[in-house]
């Protein structure tokens, strides 16, 4: 007997080498095996007729080889071959498979999958280039070889007369192969296949056991819709996608819950702290700015930390609802930390807490790596001894060794550049590990003092830090349940008031002169241009020296009686921030930059923003480049201006950019686009590979497990027992190690 944790390579066909070419694809134990799921199926129960088929559908067709031949055309050779059923008959081309020859004898049996259409001159139906399987042929039976005669007709019975699952080949390992094999581990599965999802949650959704499921999937019964086998609808489907986002969501709840089991900060919100944050209010706040800081003020009032995800669209007013959470914790004699991923950003965040902040009497700080090690030093001093109450900084401030005497709230700017782990690392220091927060809150738990008036009674340490994530990708829903099903969620969905929508238009190189001649009459009603090049890794020689080149191109040719500045990451900190600051005054006209620009700046005077190569860059991309203009009243202007040759991706990118500003429709294509590995760039973005689930496609289950893990972790209940908890913990752990790879759970 087989059990799901069987090494593959006992199941019989497969074998230690075949073993080694499974295992590269990630299928090491039975289990995996049978997760791996036919992408598509073929109604072999009910094949098409011949006679019956219309041009323009996709149809089977099960039929038996008359005659096959090679002929050569001027331009190429095509192979051409006939099946029969009875006396009706269907051609079948394909383009330069002289590979083909001989391998189809006469009277065999043959399955066929392809497009059918209509022969131009004969107006005969024909499928051009189908996927065909050669039934009952054991020729491509794989490494076991044929077998016995009666062997040989159970397979074949695999093949005909059935729905038929179809596998994506392994190298040399084909459907067929991947059939048999799968069939083989089904027949000698154990009987005892426990249920690790509790019994209350399969009667929420109507789940089918895992047995039936594990079955099902791969050979349907016959009465299946095909439309939802197609589609990945099947009870079947849907238990092995449930069952893999519930044990997912089950981990990232129990995280949660676990975060909230800590003692915390329990601010008081008082009329003290109200009128402090109105006092520095520099405009009305949106509606949605209202309801956000309601919910960080309700969490930041509970006895546990505060893990929350605020997610904005760029432009949306993320800074100043961050800065009033930051007067509430600075109220109640706490330290805030504010974190960004560039240094251009966190002096951005510098000058404008100053600007916001200072007037009221609160004390900021500014920490980046690029500081002079005495002002270092001394920036360190102040925070150690509590007199910094807002100190901003960079990655420095996650690296280097900063002790804060009392850490109450951390604010994390443009989350999606940090990526998960720096994130959890993020959480680590403001409490979990050594160098923690909370290990310098111990020593030095006197050194703060508030501000103002006598101080709210402190709380009392140790005490995890608050912590703000803000993101400025617009994270589809579903995504960000998954990637942060731990943190709660909050959303500015709503403008500030006053933006006219930015327009975009496309344009190809040789309209540049056009282009520029628009810029110079912006720039003329006293605005101000970026001009953006791809540098997108910043230490790609050859695209800073492109770069570099148009810099002075535009400054020493085109725009030569203009002030034209130049920005991109190999700059040292002190001439970034020179540029940055005179772009901000005024006193540059046009900014060449690379994406270092990509987060964060804000100046609202800039109105039109022209990106070269813009097909080289991501949707999420370019999205928040042009998030940097359309800040202020003014109508503002995005051109992308392509080069060369546009793929045919690249080209829906560039289309999704003219046609929309809205970044959660930009985000959910993007999703799309790149599929959800892809979607923060690198793999290891923490996001959980799935075996069977997608998240697009299975965004309500995923909800739907989101909220029935939610229950269980809140359980017991008379519904939910605590043995069937604990059954479901032990599984979820064992899956988080093995399966999803991802840092520890619990
Ligand atoms: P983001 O969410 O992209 O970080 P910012 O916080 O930088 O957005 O805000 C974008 C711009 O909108 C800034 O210039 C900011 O001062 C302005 N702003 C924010 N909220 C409001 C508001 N309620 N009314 C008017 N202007 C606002
Ligand atoms: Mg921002």
């Amino acid at each position: 007997m087989l059990e799901l944790s069987t090494p593959v390579q006992y199941v019989k066909g497969v074998g230690p080498r075949i073993g080694e070419v499974l295992a590269g694809k990630g299928i090491h134990s039975v289990g995996d095996l049978l997760h791996y799921l036919p992408f598509r199926y073929e109604d072999r129960l009910n094949p098409r007729g011949i006679s019956e088929l219309r041009a323009g559908e996709m149809a089977t067709v099960v039929g038996e080889v008359r005659n096959s031949g090679l002929f050569r055309t001027r331009s190429m050779p095509i192979f051409q071959l006939t099946v029969g059923q009875g006396r009706a008959r269907l051609r079948c081309l394909w383009f330069n498979a002289t590979y083909l020859q001989d391998k189809f004898k006469p009277g065999q049996m043959i399955a066929l999958y392809g497009k059918v259409e209509e022969d131009q001159r004969s107006h005969e139906l024909q499928i051009v280039q189908p996927q065909f399987e050669m039934l009952g042929d054991p020729t491509d039976s794989g490494e076991n070889g044929a077998g016995n005669a009666a062997e040989k007709k159970a397979a074949e019975s695999l093949e005909i007369g059935r729905i038929v699952p179809i596998y994506e080949a392994i190298g040399r390992l084909t459907p067929r192969w991947f059939r048999k094999v799968i069939r083989t581990a089904l027949d000698n599965l154990t009987p005892d296949l426990p249920d690790p999802i509790p019994a209350a949650v399969r009667a929420h959704l109507g789940l089918i056991s895992p047995r039936a499921a594990l079955w099902n999937v791969h050979w349907p019964e016959p009465g299946e819709s095909f439309d939802n086998l197609q589609s990945s609808r099947t009870p079947a489907h849907i238990r092995m996608i449930f069952d893999e986002l519930f044990f997912v969501e089950l981990g990232l709840e129990l995280k949660r819950r676990e975060q909230k089991a800590q003692t915390g900060i329990a601010f008081r919100l008082d009329e003290t702290v109200r009128a402090a944050i109105k006092k520095i209010l520099p405009f009305h706040p949106t509606a949605a700015q209202k309801r956000v800081l309601k919910e960080i003020a309700a969490d930041m009032e509970k006895p546990y930390p505060m893990r929350r995800l605020l997610q904005g669209d760029v432009g949306s007013g993320k800074t100043i609802v961050g800065f009033e959470a930051a007067i509430i914790a600075i109220e109640n004699g706490c330290q805030v930390a504010l974190m960004a991923p560039t240094e251009i950003l966190a002096q951005q965040h510098y000058f404008s807490a100053r600007r916001i902040l200072e007037n009221a009497g609160y004390r900021i700080v500014l920490l980046t790596g690029s500081l002079e090690a005495d002002r270092k030093r001394e920036v360190r001093r102040h925070i150690s001894q509590g007199n910094a109450q807002l100190v901003i900084g960079t990655h420095a401030l996650l690296e280097e060794k900063v002790e804060f005497a009392r850490l109450g709230l951390v604010i994390v700017d443009e989350q999606h550049r940090f990526g998960v782990l720096q994130r959890l690392k993020l959480m680590r220091k403001s409490g979990e590990g050594e160098e923690s927060g909370r290990a310098a809150l111990d020593r030095t738990g006197e050194g703060a003092r508030p501000r103002t008036g006598p101080p709210h009674t402190p709380p009392a340490p140790p005490a995890e830090p608050d912590v703000l994530v803000m993101t400025a990708t617009p994270i589809p829903r579903t995504l960000a349940l998954t990637l942060y099903g731990d943190l709660d969620l909050s959303v500015l969905d709503e403008l500030p008031p006053g933006r006219t929508p930015i327009v975009t238009r496309c344009g190809a190189d040789d309209e540049s002169p056009k282009v520029w001649e628009f810029v110079r009459k912006q720039v003329a009603a006293g605005h101000q241009a970026y001009v953006v090049y791809p540098v997108i890794a910043e230490n790609e020689e050859s695209e800073l020296k492109a770069a570099i080149k148009m810099y002075r191109e535009l400054s020493g040719k085109i725009f030569a009686d203009l002030k034209v500045g130049l920005l991109h990451g190999r700059l040292d900190a002190e001439l970034k921030d020179q540029v940055m600051r005179m772009f901000q005054r005024g006193e540059l006209q046009i900014l060449v930059a690379t994406t270092v620009i990509e987060v964060g700046v804000d100046v609202p005077n800039a109105t039109v923003m022209v990106i070269e190569h813009a097909e080289r860059f991501g949707l999420a991309q370019l999205h928040q480049l042009r998030g940097r203009i359309g800040r202020g009243a003014a109508k503002s202007y995005c051109i992308l201006m392509t080069g060369g040759k546009v793929t045919e991706e690249g080209q829906r990118r560039l289309d999704a950019m003219v046609k929309t500003n809205d970044g959660f429709k930009i985000a959910e294509l993007d999703l799309e686009l790149r599929g959800p590995g892809e979607f923060f760039g690198t793999r290891q973005a923490g996001l959980p590979s799935f075996r069977v689930a997608n998240i697009i496609r299975d965004a309500q289950l995923l909800e739907a497990a989101k909220r029935e893990a939610a229950a269980v972790i809140a359980g017991p209940n008379d519904e939910i027992s605590s043995a069937e908890i604990s059954r479901a913990l032990v599984h979820m752990r064992a899956r988080w190690q093995h399966t999803y790879g991802l840092v520890e759970v619990g």
